[in-house]
C-alpha cells in the first residue's frame, strides 16, 4: 500500500463537500471530481436538524451559516381536513447546535468557500468520474492521477461509483413527485410567520413551507403521487389538483402564489444495501437515497462524512487497514440510516391518510401532545459525531 494520505471523492454535492472538509481536518489531502462545470444548487430550501448542524459547526462553518440560516421556533403540524393546527412542536434551544432552515445555495456557498480556503483540497469541476482500478498494493488508481488511499462515491442517487461496484443495485421510483417552488414573502396576502415551519398533511399529499433567505422568501414543497415521465409542471395544474382535493384556503394561498414549480420525481435505494468494497465506499444519496419526508437526506450525508473521516483517520495510522476502516464506517452508519429511511416512509404514509383514518390520526396526535411528538425525534436530533 502506498504511504499516500490522498483520498479521491466523486461528487461535490453536500455530502462530497462535507466529506472533503472532514477528511482534510484529519490531515488527508483530498481530490474531488465533480462532473458539473460549475456548482449550482436548485433554487430551493433545506432543513438541517441539530444532528447535521453540529457536524457543520464542528467544521468551522457555524458563523457563516448562522448568518444565512433561519432558526425556526416551532413546526406547526396542520391538517388539510379541517384547516387547523394539530400540534405545534417547539424547537429546543441548544448552545451547541440549532435547527436551521436555509437556501440550498447558501449552504453550498459556505461549503465551497471552506473547500476553496483549504490548501489540502483540490476541486476539479467538469471532471466526471468514470472508472478506477485497484493496484497490487491496494491503492486506488484513477487514469491520469496519483494513486489514492481510498475512493468515496458521493455522486448522488445515480452514482457511477455504485454502478461500478454494485451494478444490480438501482434506484426505484417511489410513485411520489416533489414539486418545489419559492415565493417572495411580500407577495403573499398574509405574511408567512417569520420563524415557523409548516407541515400540512392532506389526502395522498403533503405540503411543507418555511422561510429562507432571511425571511424574504418562502420555500414551498408539495409531495403528491405522480409519474416518472410526466413533464407538465404548470402552476395551474398543481393549484387545480389541491383545489379539487378541497385543501383549506391558507394552503391554497401558498400553492397559488408559486409562479414556477420544479419537478422532482422521488427515487430511493433499498434499505440495508452494501456501501463498501475494498478501498471504495459510498456516502450520502449514492449509498442510501431516501424519501425526503423526514428531512434527513442531506443530514445523513453530513453525518456519514463525519463518521467516514473518523474511521479513516483511525486506519491511516496503519494504511493497510483502509478496507477494514471503510467496512467499520458502513457498519456504524447502516443501522441508523436504515431507521431514518423507514421513518421517512412511515411519515409519508401518516401524512397522506384520508377520510376516517385522517380524522383518527389528527385525534391521536392531539391526544399525544406536543412534548410526546417532539420526543419521537430525539433519537435523530441528539446524535453527536
Ligand atoms: C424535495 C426534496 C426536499 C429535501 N429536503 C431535505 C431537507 O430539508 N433536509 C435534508 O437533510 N435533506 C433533504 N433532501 C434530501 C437531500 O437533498 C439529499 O439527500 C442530498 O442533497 C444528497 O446529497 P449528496 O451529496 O449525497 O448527493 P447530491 O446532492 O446528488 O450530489 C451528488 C453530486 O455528484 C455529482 N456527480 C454525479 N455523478 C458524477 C460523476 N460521475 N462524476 C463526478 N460527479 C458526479 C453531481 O453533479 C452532484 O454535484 C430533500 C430532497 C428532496 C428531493
Amino acid at each position: 500500500m502506498s504511504g499516500s494520505r490522498r483520498i479521491v471523492i466523486a461528487g461535490a454535492g453536500i455530502g462530497g463537500l462535507t466529506a472533503a472538509l472532514a477528511l482534510a481536518e484529519r490531515g488527508f489531502s483530498v481530490c474531488i471530481h465533480e462532473k458539473a462545470e460549475r456548482l449550482q444548487e436548485v433554487g430551493a430550501g433545506l432543513q438541517l436538524s441539530p444532528n447535521a448542524s453540529r457536524v457543520l459547526i464542528g467544521l468551522g462553518l457555524g458563523p457563516r451559516l448562522a448568518g444565512v440560516a433561519t432558526r425556526p421556533e416551532a413546526v406547526s403540524i396542520m391538517t388539510a381536513r379541517s384547516g387547523g393546527e394539530v400540534s405545534r412542536l417547539p424547537f429546543a434551544a441548544s448552545d451547541t447546535a440549532s435547527y436551521w432552515v436555509m437556501h440550498r445555495a447558501d449552504l453550498q456557498a459556505a461549503l465551497l468557500a471552506a473547500v476553496q480556503d483549504h490548501s489540502q483540497i483540490e476541486l476539479q469541476l467538469a471532471h466526471p468520474f468514470s472508472g478506477f482500478s485497484i493496484a497490487d498494493d491496494g491503492s486506488v488508481e484513477i487514469p491520469g492521477e496519483a494513486p489514492g488511499l481510498a475512493l468515496i462515491g458521493a455522486d448522488g442517487v445515480r452514482s457511477q461509483v455504485r454502478q461500478l461496484l454494485f451494478p444490480a443495485v438501482q434506484p426505484t421510483f417511489s410513485g411520489q413527485v416533489a414539486w418545489r417552488g419559492s415565493i417572495e414573502n411580500s407577495r403573499l396576502p398574509c405574511a408567512f410567520p417569520p420563524r415557523r415551519v409548516q407541515l400540512w398533511m392532506g389526502p395522498r399529499a403533503h405540503l411543507v413551507a418555511y422561510p429562507m433567505s432571511s425571511g424574504e422568501q418562502v420555500n414551498v414543497v408539495v409531495i403528491m403521487p405522480g409519474r416518472l415521465d410526466d413533464a407538465d409542471s404548470s402552476a395551474t395544474k398543481i393549484a387545480d389538483h389541491f383545489r379539487a382535493s378541497r385543501w383549506p384556503a391558507p394552503a391554497l394561498a401558498l400553492i397559488g402564489a408559486v409562479a414556477e414549480w420544479r419537478r422532482w420525481p422521488l427515487s430511493t435505494l433499498p434499505d440495508g444495501g452494501v456501501w463498501n468494497a475494498g478501498p471504495v465506499a459510498l456516502l450520502g444519496d449514492a449509498a442510501h437515497a431516501m424519501l425526503p419526508f423526514a428531512a434527513q437526506g442531506a443530514g445523513m450525508a453530513i453525518e456519514d462524512a463525519a463518521v467516514l473521516a473518523q474511521c479513516l483517520a483511525d486506519a491511516a495510522r496503519e494504511p493497510e487497514t483502509v478496507p477494514a476502516a471503510l467496512a467499520r464506517y458502513a457498519a456504524l452508519r447502516a443501522p441508523r440510516v436504515g431507521r431514518v429511511q423507514r421513518t421517512a416512509r412511515q411519515s409519508g404514509q401518516i401524512y397522506h391518510l384520508q377520510g376516517p383514518m385522517a380524522l383518527a390520526r389528527d385525534l391521536a396526535m392531539r391526544a399525544l401532545g406536543a412534548p410526546a411528538l417532539q420526543a419521537r425525534q430525539n433519537w435523530i436530533y441528539d446524535w453527536v459525531p
